[in-house]
């Protein structure tokens, strides 16, 4: 470069150069950022590959550090109910429950029993078998690792069956594989049909007909807890769409059989209940936050029910719930709440029923926060939390000496008080660990997001480098032009409509990408090739800026998630709708990264053909000074 740059002062005169042809340094100085920024975005879309997986992986492979192995904790109350029939409804949307004369009927008291109406909220990722593991653990995807609905293996935690099992109460789950592997023998009566067939819904109507039937013999009496799965409704869902006429058949054939199931089981003296695992968007999908997927209907109603609304229960209570009506041992690992105000049992089992919560809280959150904190330096806010376990346990024991003493009211009110102030802790020490890390991250994050405005700086001497960044915004434009309003996508995996999309859906937006990405380049070599004034290799570096401005911004939003989140999240889910912007900012960065190679020679050829339409040679002024 310095040879070249003394050459170009002994060669040239002051006039020429203030005239353009640039000096032999500037252009090679074009030539290299036009050569080497392409290779650079190339290799760094193959880090950001490798960054998707990573990140994906951490989601769908993620594994629960918080499946501790708790010492139970027996039940103290009786049972309120003389069994639970819980009746899930696969990806039931609660518009089209309510569209339902069964479902009607339970709600408005017309089965002739006490009913309770509530909307329960799903967790993330709202798919099937993660529910599954949800409804009878009563903990969150977090807690029990169930990410996906190809999870292999059985439940990590305790659970509602094997909680029966301890307490001596008999259970029957009437399922597809997804619900019944989860729990393998922990189910006292296991009856398993393939979900896959036409037919299954029949099939699990007829045995649970057939359990139903057979439970009026003191021979075969009814399990404590009987759980009836039908899928048909997803499938029809994912068929036709979860407003389609076919679905709403489906959900009306079901709606039948849960009457002729209600019918056969004396709400008199036992209870039903009716929920769903997931909704489903108008499209079919789900797995994501849209308000019609993750508000599920849960309708209670029979014995020990009372009456009444709760508009946002979360799923993780249906199980502690449960496990309170059966006055039996609650699950070691729930996050979930009686709900108290929609049971009525008598004052002191319910008062029994929250100290039992209480207890197996104590234990869960103490090993909770000690997993959480366990690499924190100690401080002031990690002793607070530790007391504040403490002391809910407290106000756990004092719920039992008001109990005791013949108040059971006070028992229940001092035993909420302690479920929240051991609740307020586990959010607590999650808020702790998360600050330390992206404390960690934050100086790494801001070099990410600072460093490469020191390239833009030299960029930005291009007379074209406006022009690139323009063009670059048009980009992203374009991009969320397409994939917002073309396609209807939104971030967030209830898009998908079957497993099998995925990679498809993978590959069809990174080639899109890289078609918006090549175009916008195109257009930007048409417009300077129309204003004619413009040299090669200065065009090329503005070419390969596109690229640069293209790939920064992606970078930005990709560094803004790693410092909130990391990338190998082992301990947490990240909020998923975050997380799938993770992923589509991801998906455009290999792409575009790749076609930065492309960029360059579609620019150039933009400007010639601009310039050929125009009569112009394209290069201005002529070379001089020869
Ligand atoms: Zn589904």
């Amino acid at each position: 470069m310095g040879r070249g740059t003394s050459k170009t002062k002994k060669t040239g005169s002051a006039k020429a150069r203030s005239d353009a042809p640039a000096s032999r340094s500037r252009r090679l100085a074009w030539i290299v950022a036009a050569c080497l920024i392409p290779v650079l975005l190339a290799g760094l879309s193959l880090y950001a590959k490798s960054l998707t997986m990573t990140a994906w992986d951490a989601v769908v492979k993620y594994q629960s550090p918080y499946c501790f192995e708790l010492e139970p904790v027996a039940a103290s109350g009786q049972p309120a109910t003389g069994g639970v029939l819980l009746i899930i409804v696969d990806g039931l949307r609660l518009d089209a429950s309510r569209t339902l004369d069964t479902w009607n009927a339970a709600r408005n008291g017309g089965l002739g029993a006490p009913a309770a109406d509530l909307v329960a909220v799903t967790g993330q990722p709202s798919l099937s078998d993660p529910a599954a593991a949800v409804i009878p653990s009563g903990a969150s995807q977090e807690i029990h690792g169930v990410t996906t609905n190809w999870y292999e293996g059985l439940l990590k935690i305790d659970n509602l069956f094997t909680a029966a099992k301890r307490s001596g109460k008999t259970t029957a789950v009437v399922a597809g594989k997804g619900w019944v592997d989860l729990y393998g023998d922990s189910i006292g009566a296991m009856y398993k049909f393939d979900d896959t067939a036409g037919d299954y819904d029949d099939q699990v109507f007829q045995q649970a007909m057939a359990i139903l039937a057979a439970g009026s013999e003191a021979s075969t009496p009814l399990p404590d807890l009987l759980i009836v799965h039908f899928g048909g409704v997803d499938t029809a869902s994912h068929e036709y769409g979860a407003t389609s006429p076919e679905n709403l058949a489906v959900a009306r054939k079901l709606d039948g059989y849960i009457g002729q199931m209600l019918a056969a089981y004396d709400l008199g003296n036992r209870t039903a209940i009716l929920t769903a695992d997931h909704g489903h968007i108008a499209t079919g999908g789900h797995g994501g936050w849209e308000a019609e997927v993750v508000n599920v209907p849960l309708v209670l109603v029979g014995k020990a029910v009372t009456s009444g609304q709760m508009p946002a229960a979360q799923q993780t209570d249906i199980a502690p719930t449960i496990a309170a009506l059966l006055g039996m041992s609650q699950p070691s690992e729930t996050i979930g709440a009686i709900l108290d105000n929609v049971v009525s049992l008598p004052p002191e089992d319910l008062a029994k029923a929250f100290v039992d919560l209480g207890r197996v809280r104590f234990e869960f959150s103490q090993a909770y926060a000690g997993e959480v904190g366990k690499n924190l330096p100690s401080s002031q806010a990690l002793t607070d939390i530790d007391q504040n376990i403490v002391d809910g346990n407290g106000l756990i024991d004092q719920a039992w000496v008001n109990l005791t003493a013949g108040d059971p009211g006070r028992g229940v009110e001092a035993a909420k008080g302690g479920l929240y102030l051991m609740d307020e802790a586990r959010s607590k020490v999650d808020a702790l660990r998360l600050a330390a890390e992206r404390r960690s991250r934050l100086a790494l994050a801001l070099i990410l997001a600072l460093g490469p405005l020191l390239g833009l700086l030299y960029l930005g001497r291009n007379r074209w480098s406006a022009y690139a960044l323009v063009a670059a915004v048009g980009y992203f434009a374009v991009h969320s032009v397409v994939f917002y309003l073309v396609h209807g996508f939104r971030l967030s995996l209830s898009i998908f409509n079957e497993e099998s999309m995925v990679q498809s859906f993978f590959n069809s937006r990174m080639l899109e990408a890289a078609i918006v990405v090549l175009l916008t380049g195109l257009v930007l070599g048409l417009v300077i090739g129309w204003r004619k004034r413009y040299q090669g290799p200065e065009l090329a570096e503005a070419a390969a800026t596109l690229s640069y401005l293209v790939a920064y911004g992606l970078g930005l939003q990709i560094v803004l998630f790693y410092y909130l989140f990391g990338v190998n999240f082992g301990w947490y889910l990240p909020n998923l709708l975050w997380g799938f912007k993770f992923y589509a900012d991801c998906l455009q960065m290999v792409p575009t990264g790749l076609a930065a190679l492309a960029v360059v020679p579609i620019v150039l050829l933009g400007a010639k053909i601009a310039a050929l339409l125009t009569g112009s040679r394209g290069v201005t002024p002529p070379v001089s000074a020869k």
